[in-house]
């Protein structure tokens, strides 16, 4: 039986990335040895993490003055660390909040510094839809404004960009490489690995080196973007198999066609799978059209109480972790890059039948 994983994260690697390190696990690079046993200061690894660097940097069209980083921690390690490096003693940031995670690393900032909040998602005939307000320099002294392009709990996608007098962080965990960005629109990009990147453990930052000037907080060492730049994401041992993995997803994407042939193929997934649902009166989705994830695709089924059977059914044909975080409950399909077409094919099939027989 064919199984497809629609956990959010982590999520599933592409076939070819997992087969490949299969391949290589007891020998990389005809060296006897697996890539998790060789230093990361051997000319080899430093080989493959500057190739990593350089094919991500293509694969986004990373601007010269920024910085690409790999750091520890995942997507939580950063919400604390955007604000100890970015706002030293009186910085002050505004924070869209637009769902779970971008709630949630405005409660970590405010452990460091002063966060105001915006509350950006109004629900409209029991549907969530993102609102963005004007945004005008007299608001406040901020030193950045944070958001969340897409919300993997709830399934919310901002899909415009932020008009904004400050310069915009954005936690792109469950979107990065998802479609095609505009780098020079961002002050700091940030991602935990898990989603679209490689497994968990690492994370990805994309920082312009003008934000950098301004004096930090103290700070541990391992979380300072200007000793992680200085050091080429190596001050300590990186999470050196994460990074493998997150390597050769890079030329995966680039077999691929490239991020912008990625773009197509998710709109293509999200647009079968939100068409179904629409037409349903079985599912139903609680996200107004304009603001679907094409990530996180959440829905409920009208009758709530057949849930469980749903799943297990579900379950048993392979479609796997499709239940809603707890936080909002019903059902979450994830199709971040590495699910095929097919995947998402049978996961309507299976929606329909259930549907039919219930
Ligand atoms: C998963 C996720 C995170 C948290 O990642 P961790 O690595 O578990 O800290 C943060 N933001 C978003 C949008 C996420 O999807």
């Amino acid at each position: 039986m064919q199984v497809f994983n629609f956990c959010a994260g982590p999520a599933m690697l592409p076939v070819e990335v997992m087969q490949k390190a299969q391949a290589e696990m007891l020998d990389w690079q005809h060296q006897g040895v697996s890539v998790m046993e060789v230093s990361h200061r051997s000319a080899e690894f430093i080989e493959l993490a500057h190739n990593a660097e350089t094919n991500l940097r293509q694969l986004l069209n990373v601007p010269d003055d920024y910085h690409v980083l790999f750091m520890h921690g995942g997507g939580r390690g950063q919400f604390a660390a955007i604000a100890m490096n970015l706002l030293g003693e009186s910085g002050k940031a505004l924070y869209l909040n637009s769902g779970q995670w971008s709630k949630a690393a405005a409660v970590e900032a405010r452990r460091f510094a002063q966060v105001d909040e915006l509350s950006i998602v109004e629900s409209m005939e029991g549907k969530q839809q993102v609102v963005l307000p004007e945004l005008k320099s007299d608001m406040g002294d901020y030193r950045y404004l944070h958001y969340c392009p897409n919300e993997t709990v709830d399934g919310i996608e901002i899909h415009e960009p932020i008009n904004s007098p400050w310069p915009v962080i954005a936690d792109m965990s469950s979107c990065i490489l998802s479609r095609p960005i505009d780098v020079s629109q961002f002050g700091l990009i940030y991602a935990g690995a898990q989603k679209n990147i490689g497994p968990s453990g690492l994370s990805l930052v994309i920082v312009k080196k003008s934000l950098l000037e301004l004096p930090a907080l103290p700070m541990p060492s391992i979380m300072d973007y200007r000793i992680t730049a200085a050091n080429e994401s190596m001050f300590n041992t990186p999470p050196t198999y994460a990074l493998y993995l997150a390597a050769n997803v890079f030329q995966w994407l680039q077999q691929q066609g490239g991020i912008e042939a990625m773009g197509l193929k998710n709109q293509r997934k999200a647009d079968e799978l939100y068409a179904y649902i629409e037409q349903s009166h079985f599912y139903r989705s609680g996200v107004a059209a304009t603001n679907r994830s094409r990530m996180n695709v959440t829905f409920q089924l009208a009758d709530e109480s057949l849930n469980g059977e749903f799943l297990a059914q579900a379950k048993a044909r392979g479609l796997l972790a499709l239940k809603g975080h707890r936080a909002v409950g019903g059902m979450r399909a994830s199709i971040y890059n590495a699910m095929p077409h097919q995947g998402v094919v049978a996961l309507i099939a299976f929606m329909d039948e259930f549907a039919r027989n219930n």
